[in-house]
């Protein structure tokens, strides 16, 4: 509670800090309560909420304050570190092979076919052993840089899964937003802490990478050096599997720019073979983990105006919402639930918003139809719930 509390002054300062009101305020109260200035700070950023989107504007202000996705056909825009996406849809809270957690964040959001495929995946790890996921943070609603963590996630195309598995119960409001993954690695020697690595784990990475449209999947250095030293047999599937910074209580999959987004940024193909070479040893020297010599210095995802973020975006921000989040939740067959409500998708139809930014987002947007056709059962709750 003190924790949640914390940061939600902490946030509502940063943002303030961003505002001309809030330097006024700096300046004009100096040494004054906390309490006063966390008032203040508040009216900051209810007045930053109100004003409409500017090019001077932090473009995570803006899009961390939208609570539901751009109506319009799903199209990811920019790269992943640098863009945003329309037609988005929510993973729902619960399935029948996982829990959404940390659902106060609000970005269990995703490209139509990325939050197919993290269904699809659950289906096939259940299948394999795997006792359900944990879902960790996909995207905002609209994408965007976010006001706290990641730099990449802006374009509906990543996922995080937590590496610990799902409980056999209903996790409660509150543990999903306060439990703690398992830390999988060494923080010293950056080696999987003996004993908590399985088979199941490997098998759970393989599944994922074994999807055509998985590009990448970033772990931890000492998770790659897991399965480089382990996988015996096909070992084509680690290409995909990339070290990287973070990654010790989660995995990372990233998915390929998807058909009807010609604005979608690609990335640069993985090296060929395993990477389990020098690639990878760097990552055991010293030079990597070096303190960062400017630690104070803002990150890329906090000076980002819309200025630096594709055109597009600013369509995707002023797009009309849908009615509820309910009305995008994904439901599997194939077809979010609201496209079988033939009186919400004429309501609907008309988006004028999106058709004036007229190369940026097909006029016949309709976020409900552009689902890939794959055949998904509907997700029942797990008995016993
Ligand atoms: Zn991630």
């Amino acid at each position: 509670m003190i924790d949640t509390l914390r940061g939600l002054w902490y946030d509502a300062v940063q943002i303030a800090e961003g505002s001309s009101l809030g330097k006024t305020l700096a300046r004009a109260l100096p040494g004054k309560t906390l309490l006063l200035t966390a008032v203040l700070a508040i009216a900051g950023l209810a007045a930053l909420a109100t004003q409409p989107g500017s090019a001077e504007q932090r473009a995570k202000d803006l899009f961390g304050a939208k609570k539901l996705p751009a109506l319009a056909a799903a199209q990811s825009i920019g790269f992943y570190s640098k863009g945003c996406f329309s037609g988005g849809v929510a993973l729902p809270m619960d399935g029948r092979h996982w829990e959404v957690m940390r659902p106060s964040r609000n970005r269990r959001w995703g490209h139509p076919a990325m939050i197919a495929l993290i269904e699809k995946l659950s289906r096939d790890a259940a299948a394999d052993g795997w006792p359900g996921l944990l879902i960790g943070d996909i995207s905002q609603p609209r994408g965007g840089p976010m006001l706290t963590g990641h730099a990449s996630h802006q374009i509906g195309l990543d996922a995080d899964i937590w590496l610990t598995p799902m409980p056999d119960r209903k996790l409660s409001a509150e543990e999903r937003e306060n439990i703690s993954a398992t830390l999988m690695v060494d923080e010293k020697t950056h080696l999987v802490k003996d004993g908590l690595w399985t088979p199941m784990h490997t098998r759970l990475l393989k599944r994922a990478a074994s999807y055509p449209e998985v590009e990448r999947i970033l772990v931890n250095p000492g998770i790659k050096k897991k399965l480089c030293d382990t996988v015996k047999g096909d070992r084509s599937w680690l290409r995909k599997v990339r070290p990287f910074w973070g990654h010790d209580y989660h995995f990372h999959i990233r998915i390929g720019c998807q058909a009807g987004s010609p604005d979608c940024k690609a990335q640069e193909a993985t090296a060929p073979g395993d990477g389990c070479d020098q690639a990878l040893a760097w990552w055991f020297t010293e030079e990597p983990w070096r303190p960062n010599k400017n630690p104070d210095k803002p990150k890329a995802r906090d000076l980002m105006t819309m200025a630096n973020l594709p055109r597009q975006c600013q369509f995707v921000l002023d797009a009309p919402a849908p009615p509820s989040a309910e009305a995008v939740t994904y439901y599997g067959d194939g077809v979010p639930i609201a496209a079988t409500a033939p009186a919400l998708a004429a309501e609907l139809a008309p988006q004028p918003t999106v058709a004036a930014g007229a190369a940026a987002l097909p006029a016949s947007a309709n976020a409900f139809v552009a689902m890939p056709e794959i055949g998904i059962p509907l997700p029942r709750p797990r008995p016993g719930h």
